[in-house]
């Protein structure tokens, strides 16, 4: 087949389109490098089945593809509140651009969403029918409300168009190919304990997170994809942990000298955090394997390897 990655020169991105390659697909690349890079899909450069091609979705393309993963836009929130009003055209028009292309050429669509669409929860763990409690003008509303009109665009497509969707959506994942600098709490502290640098908890750290390992989460990926569902499905890990407890186990595997500090915790940051997956388990089989531990593990021999190549 031949598949479109949107911002596939991303962390998820890159790591989905290592799994296409490694199956045989003929895999298009496409990214304004805003928060990704080269270097994640180096790899494949010049490979006869792989095309990378530089471009900002809020602009049409026009392409010949059977699937589209559509993954381009900023995920953390330092990037994605750098320019808010550019979040919300990428998750607006960038996805109704993606769906038209979607639409023209008869290809299945496949749009990367995310936990955030259920923002500060109070329905505790979250299934794919609560409906959220978003601040519609907060400083995380541009993803927040950005994806939540993306995947209204992907049903309305859907139901109008005849449009073969599928909507995941994603919750906290990490692994090798986050960027140093990208604010997310496992690279942050992971990058601050190699650098003998503080820990920074925002807030008393009692929020909770539950962290997927990337390699798990693109296993879903591409169930979902090849399934007869539309969802929307939730994929994440179960595995709920205080961001406190992250530092202290990230501290405990790096640097146990390494010092905690707390800073103020950021408007808006939901307290509490954890995917219902029954739907994952019965409909696509998927269940996450890499334990916490193991993942944090493999995300920190990467980025000791990057901190001593600068
Ligand atoms: P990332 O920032 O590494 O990847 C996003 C990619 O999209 C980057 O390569 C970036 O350059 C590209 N991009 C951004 N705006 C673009 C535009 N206008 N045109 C073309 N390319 C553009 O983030 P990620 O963690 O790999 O996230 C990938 C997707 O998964 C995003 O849609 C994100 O919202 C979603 N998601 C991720 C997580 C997570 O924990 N990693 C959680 C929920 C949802
Ligand atoms: N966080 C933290 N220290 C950091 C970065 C993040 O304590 O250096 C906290 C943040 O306030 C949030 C949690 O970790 O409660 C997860 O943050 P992240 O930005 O990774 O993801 P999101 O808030 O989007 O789930």
């Amino acid at each position: 087949m031949r598949i479109l990655v949107t911002g596939g020169a991303g962390f998820l991105g890159s790591h989905l389109i290592d799994r296409l390659m490694e199956a045989g697909h003929d895999v298009i690349c496409l990214d304004n490098y805003f928060t990704g890079h080269r270097r994640n899909v180096q790899q494949w450069i010049g490979h006869p089945k792989f095309e990378l091609i530089r471009h900002d979705i809020t602009e049409p393309i026009r392409l010949e593809v059977d699937q589209i993963y559509h993954l381009a836009c900023p995920a953390s929130p330092i990037h994605y509140q750098y320019n808010p009003v550019k979040t919300i055209k990428t998750n607006v028009m960038g996805t109704m651009n993606m769906l038209g292309l979607a639409k023209r050429v008869k290809a299945r669509f496949f749009l990367a969403s995310t936990s955030e669409v259920y923002g500060d929860p109070d329905v505790h763990p979250q299934p794919e029918d609560y409906r959220g409690n978003v601040n519609p003008i907060g400083i995380r509303s541009c993803y927040d409300e950005g994806k939540r009109v993306a995947e209204t665009l992907a049903f309305d497509y859907h139901r109008q168009n005849g449009v073969d969707i599928r909507v995941v959506r994603i919750f906290n994942t990490y692994g090798p190919r986050m960027l140093e600098n990208d604010g997310r709490v496992v690279s942050n502290f992971i990058v601050q304990a190699l650098r003998g640098e503080p820990l920074t908890v925002y807030g008393d750290g009692s929020q909770t997170r539950s962290f997927c390992y990337a390699s798990d989460l693109i296993e879903g990926f591409i169930r979902l994809m090849n399934s007869e569902h539309t969802g929307p499905i939730n994929i994440g890990n179960p595995g709920e942990y205080t961001i406190l407890e992250l530092a202290q186990t990230i501290q405990g595997m790096i640097n146990p000298d390494a010092e905690l500090i707390y800073k103020p915790l950021p408007q808006d940051d939901p307290k509490q955090r954890q995917p219902d997956i029954t739907k994952a388990k019965t409909l696509l089989g998927w269940e996450p394997t890499v334990q916490l531990q193991e993942g944090l593990k493999q995300t920190i021999a990467y980025f000791r390897d990057r901190i001593e190549a600068e």
